[in-house]
């Protein structure tokens, strides 16, 4: 679109890196699975929302008009893959005795608190299932008769009815995950519910009437619909963690190959979306990560335990979104340093005015920047060169303030609205408020001036026994670190 270089992308469905090619000139439109509104969600399911953010602020600084669709799922994602478990919102509900909306607010409000202190652009919209599901019924009723059957519990898609059923997978779909427990009746096991009927006898919280009779809608569909219905198929992208690429959007899939086909759109290659793009996880060995153990990886934690949250945005840009990321207290320290070491820069340079053009001694750095981020999101080497311009000599405030900010407005660390006392958040295990441990060092400081050595190491020891170590000589200057 721009000068910048071609925008090379990794497509899941062709397992290839492929030159993207808008749907319709000048524009990207991506839709991103969003979260299913149970719980908080944990700083791997934000890794999956990082990765989104930063594929549409590149898309966004080529030059493309965006629109982005996340969607929260606030029904029909049940406990197990198998369309046999519960609904994840009806079985949390009826556990803390509080109504699927307050349930789905709850967490809905948590997670936009964490989108936003991660410094995540809002998308252009926030689809809600709940608010489609007339939509829903109606695109099942366009798909049933050719490609759905009816159960007992539901109303079942067929996946034999469309061409290279699971061709994102890539797996024998008889043997991929959550197929164990098919439902009685199915006539393939993969088949999986669009509608999921209510019980009889039973009533739950949320229920619709539908022609297959009263129930919710089986969780695959309301991403079809949603996606389909704002940005129209088929559109750019659409985005998820690894996970998703073996059954979710596999089912996403063919559900809209069944829907384009009904409209007489159908080619086999016709699934929705042109390019499919994962993120890899977030690993942690002890489990913490599972949203079912006690104390979960949330970023809240992190905070807690005095992480400012751009710290983990920084942890997730030093490695490629398709690369396993594995998470330690010990790595996420270090990114906090490294965003420390740019921020000491950019402080500095907040009050200056962007210069025009660029610098020729920066050209090189931003042209390094541009092929890094344009062949897949190379993040990682994108902040090498970002570093390089940090760092160089003999170049004015402006010119410097002018290309830290095109290339943070790619990054999104907030480099000009973070300061260097933001950084420091007090941790929870700290029991002294700021302003006494910057009295007590004041006092050490004095001390050690006038070479009162007992009171200075009097007060160094009072500091560590209320959880506050002090850092003598660092070189970031930070005077003090949780203990
Ligand atoms: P959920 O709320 O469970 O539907 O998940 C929300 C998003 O997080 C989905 O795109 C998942 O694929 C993604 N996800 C889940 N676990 C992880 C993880 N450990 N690392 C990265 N992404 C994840
Ligand atoms: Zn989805």
């Amino acid at each position: 679109m721009t000068d910048a270089p071609r925008l090379v992308l990794f497509n899941s469905l062709t397992r290839q890196l492929e030159p993207f090619e808008p749907v319709h000139t000048g524009e990207a439109r991506v839709y991103t699975c969003g979260p299913t509104v149970y719980n908080y969600p944990h700083i791997g399911n934000m890794r999956a929302y990082i990765f989104a953010d930063v594929l549409g602020r590149v898309l966004t600084h080529q030059g493309y008009a965006l629109t982005h669709v996340i969607n929260i799922t606030d029904v029909g994602h049940l406990t197990d893959d198998a369309d046999t478990g519960e609904d994840k919102m009806e079985r949390i509900a009826r556990a803390q005795a509080q109504s699927i909306w307050e349930i789905a607010d709850h967490y809905t409000q948590a997670y936009w608190a964490d989108i936003s202190a991660l410094n995540i652009r809002q998308p252009a919209q926030w689809s809600v299932a709940t608010k489609y599901v007339p939509q829903m019924i109606e695109f099942a009723q366009k798909i049933a008769d050719r490609h759905c059957y009816e159960l007992d519990s539901g109303l079942y898609f067929d996946v034999s009815t469309v061409s290279d059923y699971g061709r994102l997978a890539r797996a024998v779909t008889d043997e991929g995950e959550g197929r164990i427990e098919a439902v009685a009746g199915k006539r393939n096991a993969a088949d999986f519910a669009i509608w999921r009927k209510t019980p009889p006898g039973e009533t739950r919280q949320m229920e619709w009437d539908s022609p297959w009779g009263r129930g919710a809608p089986g969780w695959h569909l309301e991403c079809s619909v949603m996606s389909g219905d704002l940005l129209g198929f088929p559109f750019d992208i659409h985005t998820g963690g690894i996970d998703h690429r073996e059954i979710h959007h596999p089912n996403e899939i063919a559900q809209n190959q069944a829907f384009c086909c009904t409209n007489g759109l159908d080619t086999p290659a016709n699934s929705g979306a042109k390019v499919w793009m994962h993120n890899n996880f977030l690993v942690e060995r002890s489990g913490k990560m599972s949203k079912s153990s006690g104390e979960f990886l949330r970023l809240q934690l992190l905070i807690d335990k005095g992480f400012h949250p751009l710290a983990y945005r920084m942890m997730c840009l030093q490695a490629h979104y398709r690369s396993e990321l594995e998470f330690s207290w010990e790595g996420l320290a270090a990114a906090l340093v490294r965003l420390k070491r740019m921020i000491i820069v950019t402080e500095r340079l907040a009050d200056t005015p962007p210069g025009e053009g660029v610098h020729p001694k920066l050209a090189p750095m931003l042209e390094t920047f541009e092929t890094a981020i344009a062949e897949d999101l190379n993040t990682a080497v994108a902040l090498t060169a970002l570093e390089d311009v940090l760092a160089a000599k003999k170049v004015d405030a402006g010119a410097k303030r002018a290309v830290i900010g095109r290339m943070d407005a790619v990054l999104g660390l907030d480099l000009f609205g973070t300061r260097r006392v933001d950084l420091r958040m007090r941790p929870k295990s700290v029991l002294l408020e700021e302003a006494e441990i910057e009295d007590i060092l004041q006092r050490r400081k004095q001390a050690r001036a006038d070479k009162d050595f007992a009171t200075s190491d009097a007060l160094r020891e009072q500091l560590a026994a209320q959880g506050v170590e002090v850092m003598d000589g660092d070189p970031l200057g930070w005077e003090w670190k949780p203990g």
